[in-house]
């Protein structure tokens, strides 16, 4: 049965829930279809165009600037129809509506075509929503609101070699000089760094208090004298993540978020909006790859392997309650969301990725390692590698397991 247009529209208004989410909605639609299309089926044609295999961009610098161009162009539409910060505060341009209406609009957005919004994703996920809720009135509308109106990208500086999952053992230091901080140090995997306008960065302020107490959370100009951003090249070829040194960067005492040694609270506020960022992107790459894997197991006759068909059912399961827990989470408005769900969500995106690598592993064999040109097979290895990042990035499945295993299931603290 093929779906009209006026189907889709119908479908995307049942979503609203009550006659303020219709009006809403209505306006989102009408402000959509003046905008841009509806998506059609994601059929692609076998054999045909890029198989997108990719997890991480494989762009170059020219390009990712365009996709970050392009995102920021549509974020600029969004808020002059109203839709930029639809959750954000009156006062500084928002609408003040509550998160319900950010999710309402995600969704019907979603069956539309537009822009990667990837490169924007740290600053509205992120950055925008702990300095708009620690920072000051100055802060939020000098570098929160840019970030909304599409004028800004935003990155967040927080690892670093020696910290990571432990990042209360940040080393970069600031040290007060009259109204400034000096900041010295090095960041790594900071996604975005290379076209950010704004960084979020967590420093130690007090080496000599405890590490979780000495650290302080400023935002810092990424064209500051004394930063230098370098691309760090991945395992599949692109050049996603840099590194970031900063060598006597001034940041004015303004631009500290927070108590100076309050750095610990304004981190777990940051990771809980970047756990749930991660679970949010992944599912429609996700359906794609089990299409294409359904496809590629018939082509090569291996579903007549009864270990296909078994490894294939237990992923394609797995797929769907990924999804399910997905609309659960979607159904918690936002301030009774706990960590626990947010961690969910993101170890099974992370496993399902890896384990849809291992399935085309299975179905191709040899042709998983040795390029023979065909269509829709040594790419897959690009996939595998990639997902092994998906395991790390927002907190690594480790350290997410021992926090559900402690925090949820109430099991013995692991000795440290
Ligand atoms: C795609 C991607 C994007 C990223 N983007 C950014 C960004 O924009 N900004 C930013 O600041 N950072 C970013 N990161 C960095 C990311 O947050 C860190 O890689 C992550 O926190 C893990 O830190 P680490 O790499 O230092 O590993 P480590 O912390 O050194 O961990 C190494 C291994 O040891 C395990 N481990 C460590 N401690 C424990 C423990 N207590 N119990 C059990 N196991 C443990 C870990 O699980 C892991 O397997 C990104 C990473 C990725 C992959």
């Amino acid at each position: 049965m093929t779906v009209t247009r006026s189907d889709a529209i119908e479908q995307l208004m049942a979503l609203a829930r009550d006659s303020e989410q219709r009006a809403f909605a209505s306006h989102a639609l009408e402000f959509l279809t003046a905008n841009t299309e509806l998506r059609g089926p994601q059929q692609s044609v076998w054999g045909i165009g890029d198989e997108r295999l990719t997890l991480f961009h494989e762009t170059s610098d020219e390009e990712e600037r365009a996709e970050a161009a392009a995102a920021l162009g549509w974020q600029k539409r969004r808020w002059e129809a109203g839709f930029g910060w639809i959750s954000g505060p009156v006062e500084h341009g928002g609408r003040g509506l509550s998160s319900e209406f950010d999710r309402l609009y995600r969704q019907i957005e979603s069956a539309f075509e537009i822009p990667d919004m990837s490169p924007l994703r740290i600053g509205i996920g992120t950055v925008g929503p702990v300095v708009t809720a620690v920072g000051t009135p100055e802060q939020i509308s000098k570098y929160v609101v840019p970030i909304y109106r599409g004028e800004s990208v935003a990155c967040q500086l927080f690892s670093e070699p020696a910290a990571g999952s432990d990042l209360a053992g940040v080393r970069t230091r600031a040290v007060r000089d009259g109204d400034d901080w000096r900041l010295n140090g090095q960041k790594v995997w900071t996604s975005n760094a290379q076209f950010a306008d704004i960084g979020l960065a967590l420093v130690r302020t007090d080496p000599d208090a405890p590490k979780h107490r000495g650290i302080t959370m400023f935002l810092v100009p990424m064209t500051a004298p004394g930063i230098d951003v370098r691309p760090l090249r991945q395992i599949t070829g692109g050049a996603s993540f840099t590194e970031v040194f900063l060598d006597d960067v001034v940041v004015s005492d303004r631009l500290r978020v927070g108590e100076v040694g309050g750095g610990w609270r304004v981190t777990t506020q940051a990771l809980a909006g970047e756990r749930k960022a991660v679970g949010d992107r992944t599912h429609e790459i996700t359906d794609r790859a089990i299409a294409m894997l359904a496809e590629l197991a018939t082509r090569s006759g291996r579903f007549d392997d009864p270990q296909v068909r078994q490894d294939f059912a237990r992923i394609y399961s797995r797929l769907r309650i990924a999804r399910f827990q997905q609309h659960r989470i979607q159904q918690i408005p936002d301030d009774r969301l706990s960590g626990a769900e947010r961690a969910i969500d993101k170890l099974l995106v992370s496993t399902n990725l890896r384990l849809l690598g291992e399935l085309a592993a299975e179905i191709l064999g040899p042709r998983f390692v040795v390029n023979t040109g065909e269509w829709g097979t040594f790419n897959w290895n690009k996939w595998l590698m990639g997902a092994l990042g998906y395991r790390i990035a927002g907190g690594t499945e480790e350290i997410l397991k021992t926090m559900l295993a402690e925090r949820v299931l109430m099991l013995p603290k692991e000795p440290k």
